[in-house]
């Protein structure tokens, strides 16, 4: 008698329970772009770390308007004036340019008539004019990102200004993926009789890829104890995460499982309450994660993404929460699975103000096109009979 179905959220916990952050490393700035941080980060020194100019224009010691001044000398962007100002005097600045010591406001230029090396100021200027103060953006110690974020432009940006050169992130996850199955061709292989291509490779790979982790190419296994296990046993050597499609159900030449229990990998669990995906099965040898997806190549995007993705987040010390989307609106009926919820690829649209997610054509886990276009999961819980159009539903974004 096998052991009751779990639900996804059971399946998850567990996932997320046994998914600890890998270490942490030091990289360039440049190298640093979507991975996630691993410890706050302070400034340095204030920004900007002077006053300076918002114009282009002329530091002046402020006062009313139609006063005559001499321009003493200049202050450019990173050349800042040698002389001091007197309060007869001024000095030509421009944006980003020190304020020159004595200055105390920019007048701009278009409030000036230049004439024989003196200007005369047409507006009457206030002290504080058209200066910025240095730490305006940050003041030196002040924490500027915190550990936990996903590094964006933004903050990438930030950190050089906060006077960083490298940052300290979390290691990317090293996933293989392994297709198992004798009917499996690569891309563009002639096909003889009762073969395939193997469309799961590339999608596992590129779905690893997206979420940040370091993808080896994948690999195919034939469907045979000896070379199953000759398979496993290398990518448990070698990676983090090892995602393995096909074989991990009951018929005859399905080899995974009982290679896996050889090789030492411990079951956490195996089948699920879902459609498409019931046959998944996670397991762990120490801090490696092993994932057995079903060989259909939808039901392995779906579990991908209900499963995989979260662990790969979490292994680089980011929660899962940026997956989940605001619910939706159905917008067609669906047949209800009584033993098993199910996650619908729909489309998401906005209809007068609501986001309505329609499935996404013929929803069979080998039915590849059902994931062109799709947009999310929408989940439809268990039951009888139909949940109706209008009805509320939960949603996850489908990576791509
Ligand atoms: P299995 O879980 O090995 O019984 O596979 C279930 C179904 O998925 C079978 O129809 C397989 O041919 C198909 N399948 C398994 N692996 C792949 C793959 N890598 N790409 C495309 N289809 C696959
Ligand atoms: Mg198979």
């Amino acid at each position: 008698m096998p052991a009751a179905l779990i639900t996804i959220a059971e399946a998850r916990e567990r996932i997320l329970r046994v998914a600890d952050p890998l270490g942490t490393e030091r990289v360039a700035i440049d190298e640093a772009h979507d991975r996630v941080l691993a410890a706050d980060l302070t400034a340095v020194g204030n920004v900007p770390p002077f006053p300076c100019s918002a114009m282009d224009g002329y530091a002046i010691v402020h006062g009313h308007a139609g006063r005559t001044l001499t321009v003493v000398g200049e202050s450019r962007a990173g050349m800042p004036s040698a002389t001091a100002l007197g309060s007869g005097g001024a000095i030509r600045i421009s944006t980003g340019g020190a304020i020159p010591a004595g200055a105390t406001a920019v007048i701009p230029q278009e409030n000036v008539e230049v004439r024989d090396g003196t200007i005369r100021t047409r507006v009457a200027v206030t002290a504080g004019d058209h200066l910025r103060g240095a730490g305006e953006d940050m003041r030196s110690g002040e924490t500027i990102l915190r550990a936990g974020m996903t590094l964006g432009a933004a903050e990438l940006g930030a950190a050089v200004s906060a006077g960083a050169a490298e940052l300290t992130v979390y290691r990317r996850p090293r996933v293989q993926v392994l297709c198992t199955g004798d009917e499996l061709r690569a891309p563009g292989e002639p096909l003889g009789p009762g073969e395939i291509h193997n469309s799961n490779a590339p999608m596992l790979d590129a779905l690893t890829a997206a979420e940040g982790a370091i993808a080896g190419a994948a690999r195919r296994l034939p469907d045979d104890r000896a070379a199953t296990e000759a398979g496993l046993a290398s990518a448990l050597d070698t990676a983090d995460v090892v995602i393995v499609t096909g074989g991990v159900s009951v018929g005859p030449h399905d080899h995974v499982k009982p290679a896996l229990a050889d090789l030492g990998v411990e079951e956490v669990f195996w089948r699920v309450a879902l459609q498409p995906g019931k046959p998944t099965w996670f397991g762990r040898r120490g801090a490696v994660l092993v994932f057995g997806l079903p060989g259909n190549p939808v039901s392995a995007v779906v579990t991908f993404s209900l499963f995989v993705r979260p662990a790969l987040a979490k292994l680089q010390g980011q929660t899962a929460e940026h997956l989940l989307e605001p619910e939706a609106v159905l917008g067609a009926a669906v047949r209800r699975n009584p033993d098993r919820e199910q996650a619908v690829r729909v489309r998401l649209e906005r209809r007068e103000g609501t986001l309505v997610a329609m499935p996404n054509g013929p929803q069979g886990s080998h039915i590849v096109t059902s994931l062109l276009g799709a947009d999310a999961l929408a989940f439809i819980p268990t039951g009888e009979g139909e949940l109706e159009a209008g009805a509320a539903v939960a949603l996850e974004r489908l990576p791509r």
